[in-house]
C-alpha cells in the first residue's frame, strides 16, 4: 500500500511539473469504495488525507470506525435526494450534484445543521445516456440556480468521461470540462470564482492533470483491483 501510494504521489508530482503546474495544486483523493476499514486505515497511516466514497451506507460505517483520524471525506458517487440528509452530515465535499432538485434538498438539509456544504456540479461531458451528470448546455442554469442557495458553496466541476483504454482519447473530455469552467468564470455570473476540477482516475490521471485537474480520484492504483 505504502509503495503504491508513493508511486501515485510521484506520478502526480511529475505530471504537474511536466506542464509547469505546482504539484500542490493537485489534491489526491483515495477512492475507497468497497475497500474495508483495515485497508483504508493503512492508507491513512501511509499519509492519505482525503478519502472518496460512493455509497452512503458503506461510508457511514467506515467514517464512524475511523473517526479518530483527522481526514476529509468526499462523496463521489451518484446521490439520490433521499440520502441528502446523510450526505451533508458525513462529507466535506459532494462531487456529484447534477440537478436542482438534489441541490435544493442538500441546501435544506445543510441549513438544518447550520452548515454551508461545499459541492461540485457533475457534468456529463461525454453526453452518455447511461451516466449521471448535467449536460454541458444545462450547466450554466444549474450554476445560477445553485448560487441562489445560501447553504451551498459551489467550488467547481466534476466529470466521469467516457471510458477508453488510451488516456489520450479521454484528454479532449478533460479539456472540455476545463473550458466550460473557464467560460463560466469569464461570464462573472456570481462573485465566486470556480477553481476545482475533479477529474482523472487510475487509468488517465496524468492527462487530467495536464488538462487542469485540481482533484484526482484514484482507487485501483492505491488499493489494488476491487473485488
Ligand atoms: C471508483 C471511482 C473512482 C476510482 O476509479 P479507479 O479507476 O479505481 O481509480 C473515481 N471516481 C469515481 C466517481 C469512482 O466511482
Amino acid at each position: 500500500m505504502k509503495t503504491r501510494l508513493q508511486s501515485v504521489r510521484k506520478r502526480i508530482e511529475e505530471a504537474a511539473k511536466a506542464c509547469g503546474r505546482n504539484p500542490e495544486s493537485v489534491r489526491l483523493i483515495a477512492v475507497s469504495k468497497t475497500i474495508g476499514t483495515i485497508h483504508v486505515r493503512e492508507a491513512i497511516e501511509a499519509g492519505v488525507t482525503i478519502l472518496g466514497e460512493n455509497y452512503i451506507q458503506e461510508a457511514r460505517t467506515k467514517i464512524k470506525d475511523l473517526s479518530t483520524y483527522p481526514v476529509s471525506w468526499h462523496f463521489v458517487g451518484h446521490l439520490q435526494s433521499n440520502k441528502a440528509k446523510y450526505a451533508v452530515r458525513l462529507f466535506d465535499l459532494i462531487h456529484s450534484v447534477d440537478s436542482i432538485k438534489l441541490a435544493r434538498e442538500l441546501n435544506k438539509q445543510s441549513k438544518k445543521i447550520n452548515k454551508v456544504q461545499d459541492i461540485l456540479i457533475q457534468v456529463n461531458i461525454g453526453e452518455e445516456s447511461a451516466k449521471s451528470g448535467a449536460l454541458a448546455q444545462d450547466t450554466k442554469k444549474l450554476f445560477q440556480d445553485v448560487s441562489n442557495l445560501d447553504n451551498l458553496a459551489l467550488k467547481g466541476f466534476m466529470t466521469m468521461p467516457p471510458f477508453f483504454d488510451n488516456p489520450e482519447k479521454v484528454r479532449p473530455f478533460f479539456a472540455a470540462l476545463r473550458e466550460l469552467r473557464d467560460r463560466l468564470n469569464q461570464q462573472h455570473l456570481t462573485n465566486v470564482t470556480l477553481n476545482e476540477l475533479s477529474m482523472g482516475m487510475t487509468g488517465d490521471f496524468e492527462a487530467a492533470i495536464e488538462e487542469g485537474a485540481t482533484l484526482v480520484r484514484i482507487g485501483t492504483a492505491i488499493f489494488g483491483a476491487r473485488k
